[in-house]
């Protein structure tokens, strides 16, 4: 079933997943996902940035972006550990990525300015918003911890993905601090709304995990749809006006996309 309203999905990953080995995800998964539900374009990043290694998820994520252009657009998920990080920024740049993913979690550091002031020095040059994995509130990957960063960067956009509560204040408090709502619950996505305002939140799924994709994953989890989704966020009672900003037009606003 296809979703009636314009979709942007700007958090979706290709490449090897953490936790089960063999479950990988392509770009056909992807443009599988965007024909069979209606989606009008994706961002994604390679999970094999964490799994094999930085530059092997930037490849995987090039030959994507380079593929299918009109549908899925490259984000370089960059690892601060990697001394040779900084090598495949013109991969990403050529490629014409639309931003930078991080998981401190994933990629196990804490969030201060010592990790990541090169990385949001190099996202400022670059005009690329960053999408980053924040863990569970009071840990040192947490969204609270960013705020020296959203200080030091007022320029750089960032989306802390998962709507943690610390989240909240933040994207408050600061023009360039966004959220989104992958893996939330619609309730969470409703207390969202009445906080910050719909223009502070971007849809986001993690797809294709849990996504039909035509064949059968290497991990089976709960099954998810665009449509199940958005039917979940209408429940909550959120607007039609609210959900076509959520759903599409900050992300275009955001990243710049004419889709
Ligand atoms: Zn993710």
């Amino acid at each position: 079933m296809k979703v009636d309203l314009p979709l942007i999905d700007i958090h979706t990953h290709i490449g090897r997943l953490p936790g089960v080995v063999g479950e990988i995800f392509t770009p056909d998964d992807l443009c599988y996902i965007c024909e069979q539900e209606g989606a009008r374009f994706m961002l994604a990043s390679s999970a094999s940035a964490t799994t094999v290694s930085q530059h092997a998820g930037v490849l995987e994520t090039a030959a994507m972006a380079r593929a299918h252009p009109d549908r899925l657009g490259g984000m370089f998920w960059i690892n601060p550990h990697d001394p040779a990080w900084r090598e495949d920024i013109p991969l990403a740049v050529g490629a014409g990525f639309y931003g930078v993913k991080i998981h401190p979690v994933l990629d196990h550091y804490a969030v201060d300015r010592a990790a990541l002031d090169d990385v949001f020095a190099c996202a400022q040059e670059n005009a690329w918003p960053i999408l980053t994995h924040t863990d569970v509130d009071g840990t040192p990957m947490s969204a609270a911890c960013y705020e020296p960063l959203i200080q030091a960067y007022p320029d750089v956009t960032l989306i802390l993905a998962h709507l943690r509560l610390g989240a909240i204040p933040l994207a408050r408090r600061y023009e360039n601090v966004y959220v989104d709502t992958t893996y939330m619950e619609a309730v969470v996505v409703e207390v969202g709304v009445a906080a910050l305002g719909s223009e502070k939140i971007l849809f986001g799924s993690d797809a294709a995990e849990g996504f039909a994709v035509g064949r059968t994953p290497g991990r089976p989890r709960p099954p998810r749809s665009y449509a199940s989704l958005l039917a979940a966020l209408r429940e909550r009672g959120i607007s039609e006006t609210a959900l076509e900003s959520i759903l599409y037009q900050n992300a275009r606003r955001i990243f710049h996309l004419n889709v």
